[in-house]
């Protein structure tokens, strides 16, 4: 059975002082129900400090670059992040693509680079507004996902974290339905059942993340192929955060 994987994404926000305070609050409420995962993306200069006061919330770094290292000023690699412990990264996310020249040919370097390392990749895949109003969801993801996983092989593949993200509902406030989300979520399954095989497919964790909150995780959870959130503004306050573990069967 897969597991249940949330995994609050900062981005740009918290000093390491509000990160560890927010860490330390956190372990001590937090209640995870049986199957579910926690885990927090949180800025390089709190990861080291964070991975200290860590117990049952996975420390995750929000990027990397794919080369060891070299002269690629103000870059992260990914023995760095493994030098202080961290176990999984964030690739892909949309900000990135959008903002900072993310392709999906360096989402599969990093892809591949991470894996050699031993590391879990949390890939992320999404549409904008104009592709999912024109109705190209799914040739748009089944693109990313194809390039992405390029040259990544069976063992492998199910290492990977998905988190399928619609750009036009990250921080906007419109979540895509339940429905609608295992939709894409079970294409994308379909997609990598192609790329690979049936089995490969079912063993992958794959994430709903776009505006994801304690109001609506349990309907999205509730969803056949939606194996967790990647949730950006409800994983800032301790409270909201706590909160997306609070499942409907207790
Ligand atoms: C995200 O940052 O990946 C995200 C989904 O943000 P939000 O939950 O705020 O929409």
């Amino acid at each position: 059975m897969r597991k249940k994987v949330i995994f609050g994404n900062w981005k740009m926000f918290k000093t390491n002082k509000e990160a560890i305070e927010f860490i330390q609050d956190a372990e001590n409420k937090l209640k995870l129900p049986n199957n579910y995962v926690a885990g927090i993306a949180a800025p390089f200069t709190a990861l080291s400090d964070l991975k200290k006061v860590s117990k049952n919330i996975i420390i995750c770094a929000q990027n990397c670059h794919f080369k060891t290292n070299g002269a690629y000023t103000g870059e992260i690699s990914i023995p760095m992040l493994k030098g202080i412990g961290i176990t999984h990264v964030i690739i892909g996310h949309s900000e990135r693509r959008e903002m900072f020249a993310e392709t999906s040919e360096t989402v599969n370097e990093k892809l591949k680079s991470l894996l050699n390392e031993g590391l879990t990749p949390v890939f992320c895949c999404g549409e904008s507004l104009e592709i999912y109003e024109s109705k190209k969801t799914i040739d748009f993801i089944k693109e990313q996902i194809i390039k992405g996983f390029k040259d990544i092989k069976d063992s492998d593949a199910e290492k990977v974290i998905v988190a399928y993200e619609p750009i036009w509902a990250i921080g906007t406030g419109k979540t895509a339905s339940p429905e609608q989300a295992q939709d894409v979520i079970k294409s994308i399954r379909d997609i990598l059942s192609n790329i690979y095989t049936k089995d490969v497919a079912s063993k992958i964790i794959i994430q709903y993340g776009g505006s994801v909150n304690p109001k609506n995780v349990n309907n999205i959870l509730s969803q056949p192929d939606i194996d967790g959130a990647l949730v950006g503004g409800s994983s800032i306050e301790v409270s909201s955060f706590l909160e997306l573990f609070k499942t409907n069967e207790k």
